[in-house]
């Protein structure tokens, strides 16, 4: 668990690059711009990066969570392309991916090859989908400005193997500052850190083009000044350690001067916006699944027994609620969750943004419970939008209940349920086969319907998705011994499935060996 987000078998002193600067130093040396890393080197390296962050016990795919962070996010996408920052080459060669990390430091990070690290921490502080889009806009155009490939220039001496292990290794530095890891990794990560550091002009640039972003992407401007103002008032208090944010992104006064002066006039300065339900519920589950241990899980059902919660605002109430009944099924008491549930309800009926988190977290609840009846569970896949015949057009899909249905059908088990879930994320995996966690949900669903060969090649849908080529051609191999050992008597279906079995295995076999030339 230590030193959790470094490679396995890499120590301190295989961090530090050959020939470093001291620990002293500010900067990478910044090489001309002919030096600037290839796109596809960099995607390469950011791949290496992320398959490490795959496999961190601290490594998140709250599919609730992630939902809402893709709400901001794909809109900040969108307006990329629109204003041209973001280039066709890039949009193509790149991830986009944002991966949540369960870290409760205050922290977002680009990382090379369009991969973006948010941890829970930031999800739990930031008041508005607006300071949420400030910090991914800022970091959006980091990646877009090709700020990292500038970072990492080519003929430095070092590897993309070495380079990664210090990026790796500067995360771990960041995490929270009681965690192990960060004494473990000491003083050379922070020299890595140092050196893998925007100049001011970057972080000049990723205002300026995070701010117009943002505002094409339809946020207010205001959570650009409002997370600024949140993130001085942390320094002031001399809290840096637990907002890694703020080491990276140091608020100098010019910068917040540099902001201001490009927000529409008269726009109020700093005002604090009053914290949507949705929102609130949303910060308040990045806290709870920020700190899962019993103590902590503990706190929160005090705050909802105190009376005097019922004189706060709504949202306030809301995201206390959401928070004790989340905490109350981590702590396997479903029957004080459904109490929580029931308050969270009352107050948020009035709320139309409410209905989808609260519907997902009472699926949760009953899911966790396993104690409702085969009507109650009918019921309730009702409620998740799964129907007979399955006619949802993917763009109208949400991943949460996509993924909550096909644990409604596996306690339902019947024929009926289980193939419509299943036809369900075969469509979504159509658009979205980067998807680990639906690959994992179809592998359960195909085993409760007895086809292992399908299972087996969805299992290694997912472990290629988090870039484990090993671990996908160790399920594929499976799948092509049971194949040998059934030879089927020649239905077409089966052949196609060893048809597409077979195509995968020698691709998959191709990607391996492309990782082992680039080591
Ligand atoms: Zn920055």
């Amino acid at each position: 668990m230590a030193c959790a987000w470094l490679p396995a078998g890499l120590n301190a002193q295989t961090m530090a690059p050959s020939g470093s600067t001291p620990a002293s130093a500010t900067s990478l040396p910044l090489l001309g711009d002919g030096s600037a890393m290839a796109s596809a080197e960099e995607r390469r390296l950011g791949d290496r990066i992320a398959r490490e962050l795959f496999r961190d016990p601290d490594y998140l795919d709250d599919p609730v969570l992630a939902d809402y962070v893709q709400g901001v996010w794909q809109p900040l996408l969108r307006a990329a392309r629109v204003r041209g920052d973001l280039t066709p080459e890039l949009d193509e060669r790149f991830a986009w991916h944002v991966m949540l990390g369960r870290d409760r430091t205050v922290n977002a990070f680009a990382l090379p090859g369009g991969y973006l690290g948010v941890n829970l921490g930031l999800l739990a502080v930031v008041s508005s989908r607006d300071e949420l889009a400030s910090v991914l806009g800022h970091e959006l155009s980091h990646v877009t400005q090709r700020h990292i490939s500038r970072l990492i220039a080519k003929d430095t001496a070092q590897t993309p193997w070495l380079i990664g292990a210090m990026i790796l290794g500067a995360l771990a530095a960041s995490k929270s500052p009681d965690a192990a890891s960060a004494l473990m990794v000491g003083g050379q990560a922070v020299a890595a850190q140092n050196q893998l550091n925007f100049s001011r002009d970057m972080e000049r640039e990723a205002d300026r083009i995070g701010l117009g972003v943002m505002t094409q992407a339809g946020f207010e401007a205001q959570g650009f000044v409002t997370m600024f103002d949140k993130l001085q008032q942390a320094a002031r208090l001399n809290d840096s350690g637990s907002y890694p944010y703020l080491r990276s992104h140091p608020l100098t006064t010019e910068r917040i001067a540099d902001m201001q002066s490009r927000l529409p006039l008269g726009a109020p300065q700093a005002v604090a916006t009053a914290p949507q339900m949705r929102h609130a519920m949303m910060a308040t589950r990045a806290k709870v699944l920020a700190n899962t241990g019993v103590d902590a899980l503990r706190t929160w059902q005090a705050q909802v027994d105190d009376p005097g919660l019922r004189s706060a605002p709504a949202a306030q109430q809301a995201g206390a609620l959401y928070g004790a009944a989340l905490a109350a099924l981590q702590l396997r008491d479903p029957t004080l969750a459904r109490r929580n549930l029931a308050r969270l309800q009352a107050i948020t009926s009035v709320d139309a943004g409410s209905a989808e988190p609260v519907r997902w977290l009472g699926a949760e609840i009953d899911l966790t419970a396993r104690d409702l009846t085969p009507a109650q569970l009918t019921d309730l896949a009702t409620r998740l939008g799964l129907r007979e015949a399955t006619t949802t057009p993917v763009a109208n899909m949400r991943r949460p209940e996509l993924l909550l249905q096909a644990q409604v059908a596996l306690q339902l088990n019947q024929n009926a349920a289980l193939s419509s879930v299943t036809q369900n994320l075969q469509t979504w995996l159509t658009t979205q086969p980067q998807d680990a966690l639906a690959w994992q949900a179809l592998a359960g669903l195909y085993r409760a319907q007895n086809q292992s060969l399908r299972a087996l090649r969805a299992e290694a849908e997912a472990q290629a998705a988090r870039l484990d080529y090993t671990g996908a051609m160790d399920r594929l191999r499976a799948a092509q011994d049971l194949m040998r050992a059934n030879p089927t008597g020649g239905s077409s279906a089966d052949h196609i499935d060893a048809s597409i079995i077979d195509t995968r295995q020698r691709q998959i076999e191709a990607l391996l060996k492309q990782q082992a030339v680039n080591p």
